[in-house]
């Protein structure tokens, strides 16, 4: 079978999956972004390139302009200002000079020879007013004015040189080609401006009057490309190193979450161990009290099970199923499908009372079904129970019973057609309750002839004659008809509580006290007083028992050649107060309840202390203890005989078993046959009463060594023919089969002389002696030894 992993497994193993899931995700969406930076970067890139491949956008040219521009004219305002300086110190100095030299032409000529600056020195008649840059005028001795100036162009002309130096420093020689040119003098300015630039022929010309310049920038493509084309793969670079950071950190995190898991994993193996074992433990404990109370302990404390929980619930669901399958058989009669008296009581725990209803109970007794049972077997009983259960449930349901009766009764049981769900209209129930007998519970009006409903159904039920089919082909089962008896009560008329009307029911059947007929048996009031009764006799009666009330009388066996007293049978009386009371007064009470094994075993003690009593006393007389069927079958009682027959011979001991059905059964045949090999004597009581089967004498299990003729067809031979016959065919067999015949009942004298005639070995009788006590069977015995 393939195992199921627990809650926990499934957890940890979807949270792999979700983790596998989420890294996915976080490498798809990090990829993402990491591309679409990348993209912008490169557009970024590009778009830069193209304004800087555009001169007339190139903001860097622009800048480079502006700062070339405002160097010059800077510089073009220090030539200005530095003349002036120039001017004043070389007059300085030439005034000094002078003061000291005589000859002040000479000192002028020197002066100008050694000034490195361009001074230009001339004389002149006054001052021109035409002239803008500074000028100093001295007078020399000879009314001479000297006009101390700069030499414009040749000092422009060295402040040029420096300036373009400096202009060229100024230039980024990157990304452009930058040119300077002197103007020729033809060169015309376009109106007055002083500096103005042009853009053309992929070149930028500015022009500077100041300076007489043309600037010109043109820009490096080539360079600009293979600039862009660095910039892209740097780009490129970075973009791969963030993509390989990005799957290293996922990596990394995912070897974390591995870790993790693997440690979770072993802790979770080690939870669910722990969880086994308390499930184990729990799961014994719902089975065991699942065996003891047929239910499900739904108190499940453990935590660890809620992780084992489905598995529980599976575990429940079977046994819940198992539960509704064996309620279901539980709940069914087997052979006829109809409900059983643990359903009836289910079903009657639901019932509420209407006033204006009544519930009759009917309970179904089928005559002599014990008989058919052993006659024919087991299958021909089932069988019979079946078509019983048909009948009723048709009746019950207004069908018509067609021809084939008996295979449409199996068909019922087969499609399990006998459900008496509670019918809210009207409350019924039809079950089988033990071996032979059925009860129907029905809803009735309050006026409704209940009488006659149950006639109904004992018509129903007895009317057609019954054709069974047999299982062997060699068999065939000629068709018959089964009487019923039926006993009758109703709720809450008899009882208030339900359940006694069922048995109020079952003992109003065969009840004197009933009313009714023959067949159908009505619950009286005075069959339950009568119940009553029993139930304080049967109290008196176990007390009886325990204050040794009981005592037993003796009726001897007479042989009947010699007249002479051979043993006795042992009955019991009552001692209550001061009546003797008879068995016929509590046996049948004392049957009914387990009180019969009591009374029973307690009848073998006393019995077999008084034959110690007689061989003490040198009697040699067989005793004869009657064993109700109950207590044959009753546990231990092999054991009790064995134990009280100590020290006595066991051939003086014989018991006497009612011949009746219970011989068939397995379990009392194994059980006479551990008697049997007791050595002591087994005697078939009551032999020709009830239902009587010549095949028992000759039953070699059953060895009887004594057959005793039921005193109802002995008290009557002397007058009734046919029983005379009966008798005589009876003796001669038990003759035949080589065992004691002992006739019981006997009254007269010609009755005993017929049993003489007929060679009956003993009897038993009025006639000899009623059952008397102990002392009075003594005397007997010895009167009787004299003769
Ligand atoms: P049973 O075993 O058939 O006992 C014989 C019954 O016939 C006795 O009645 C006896 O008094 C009566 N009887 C004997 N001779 C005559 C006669 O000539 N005419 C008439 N009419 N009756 C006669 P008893 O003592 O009243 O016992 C009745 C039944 O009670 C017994 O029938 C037996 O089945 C049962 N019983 C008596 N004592 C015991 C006992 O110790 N154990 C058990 N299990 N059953 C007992
Ligand atoms: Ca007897
Ligand atoms: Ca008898």
């Amino acid at each position: 079978m393939k195992e199921r992993k627990s809650i926990l497994e499934e957890s940890i193993k979807s949270l792999t999956l979700y983790s596998i899931v989420f890294f996915v995700l976080i490498f798809i969406i990090g990829i993402f972004v990491i591309k679409a930076n990348y993209n912008e970067e490169i557009s970024n890139l590009e778009k830069d390139y193209n304004e800087q491949i555009n001169l007339s956008s190139n903001k860097y040219i622009k800048e480079e302009i502006k700062n070339i521009k405002k160097y010059l004219d800077a510089e073009y305002n220090y030539i200005f200002d530095s003349t002036k300086e120039i001017i004043d110190s070389t007059y300085n100095f030439i005034n000094e000079y002078i003061t000291t030299h005589e000859n002040k032409q000479e000192a002028l000529k020197f002066v100008q020879a050694n000034t490195k600056y361009p001074i230009r020195i001339d004389v002149s008649n006054g001052i021109d007013p035409n002239y803008i840059y500074y000028a100093r005028y001295m007078e020399i001795d000879d009314n001479q004015i000297v006009k101390f100036s700069i030499d414009e162009k040749k000092y422009q002309e060295s402040q040029t040189i420096v300036a373009l130096n400096n202009i060229k420093n100024l230039h980024n020689a990157q990304i452009s080609n930058f040119k300077v040119r002197k103007l020729d003098d033809s060169f015309n300015f376009l109106g007055n401006e002083k500096w103005y630039c042009v853009y053309e022929s992929k070149a930028f010309t500015c022009y500077d009057k100041n300076w007489w310049l043309a600037l010109e920038f043109t820009i490096k493509e080539d360079v600009l490309k293979a600039n862009l084309e660095e910039a892209k793969n740097k780009r490129f670079k970075s973009f791969l190193m963030q993509g390989m950071f990005l799957c290293f950190s996922i990596c990394i995190g995912f070897v974390a979450l591995w870790i993790f898991l693997v440690r979770k994993r072993r802790e979770v193996k080690s939870q669910i161990e722990l969880a086994a074992k308390h499930f184990d433990v729990a799961l014994n404990k719902q089975i065991s009290n699942f065996n003891k109370d047929k239910k499900l302990n739904n108190d499940f404390a453990f935590k660890e099970f809620r992780t084992l929980s489905y598995a529980l619930l599976r575990f429940i669901r079977q046994i819940q199923t198992k539960d509704t399958n064996i309620k279901k058989q539980a709940y069914v009669d087997g052979v006829t499908g109809l409900m059983n008296m643990i359903s009836v009581n289910e079903s009657l725990k639901q019932y509420a009372k209407k006033d204006d209803k009544l519930l009759l109970f009917l309970f179904f007794n089928i005559d002599k079904f014990r008989v058919y049972n052993s006659m024919y077997g087991r299958h021909f009983g089932d069988e019979i129970l079946k078509i019983v259960a048909y009948r009723l449930y048709a009746n019950l349901k207004g069908l018509a019973i067609g021809d084939n009766e008996h295979l449409e009764s199996l068909d019922y049981i087969k499609y399990d057609k006998y459900k008496f769900t509670q019918n809210k209209n009207k409350f019924e129930c039809l079950a089988r309750i033990s071996a032979d007998e059925f009860l129907l519970v029905v809803e009735v009006n309050k006026d409704e002839d209940y009488y006659a409903i149950a006639k109904n159904y004992h018509q129903k039920l007895t009317a057609r004659s019954i054709k069974i089919t047999s299982n062997d082909d060699l068999i065939e089962y000629e068709p018959f008809r089964i009487n019923a008896r039926i006993g009758c009560s109703l709720y809450p008329k008899d009882s208030e509580d339900l359940h006694e009307c069922i048995g109020n029911a079952d003992l109003a059947i065969e009840n004197d006290k009933a009313s009714g007929d023959t067949c159908v048996f009505v619950y009286t009031k005075e069959i339950g007083k009568q119940n009553e009764e029993n139930l304080t006799l049967q109290r008196d009666i176990r007390n009886g028992i325990i204050n040794k009330e009981f005592l037993l009388h003796y009726q001897p066996k007479v042989d009947c050649k010699t007249g002479k007293i051979i043993g006795a049978e042992a009955l019991v009386r009552w001692q209550k107060g001061d009546t003797l009371v008879y068995p016929d007064q509590f046996i049948n009470i004392c049957e009914k309840s387990n009180l019969i094994i009591t009374l029973g075993n307690e009848i073998i003690k006393m019995a077999c202390d008084a034959q110690r009593r007689w061989l003490a006393k040198g009697l040699e007389l067989k005793l004869s203890i009657n064993l109700s069927t109950k207590q044959l079958l009753s546990e231990g009682i092999v054991h009790t005989i064995e134990k009280n027959i100590q020290g006595i011979p066991p051939r003086l001991i014989e018991f006497e078993i009612t011949e009746s059905f219970s011989i068939e059964n397995a379990t009392s045949k194994a059980i006479i046959d551990k008697i049997k090999k007791l050595n002591v004597g087994l005697s078939m009581d009551d032999f020709g009463k009830g239902y009587s089967s010549l095949s028992y004498l000759n039953d070699q299990d059953l060895d009887f060594d004594v057959v005793k003729i039921d005193k109802c067809f002995i008290q009557n031979i002397d007058t009734n023919e046919r029983n005379r016959k009966l008798v005589e065919f009876i003796v001669n067999i038990i003759k035949y089969l080589n065992k004691r015949s002992v006739a019981e009942g006997v009254e007269n004298i010609e009755i005993l002389n017929f049993l003489k005639h007929l060679g009956c070995d003993e009897y038993q009788g009025y006639y000899f002696s009623r059952p008397v006590p102990e002392n009075i069977l003594l005397e007997k015995v010895y009167e009787n030894g004299k003769n």
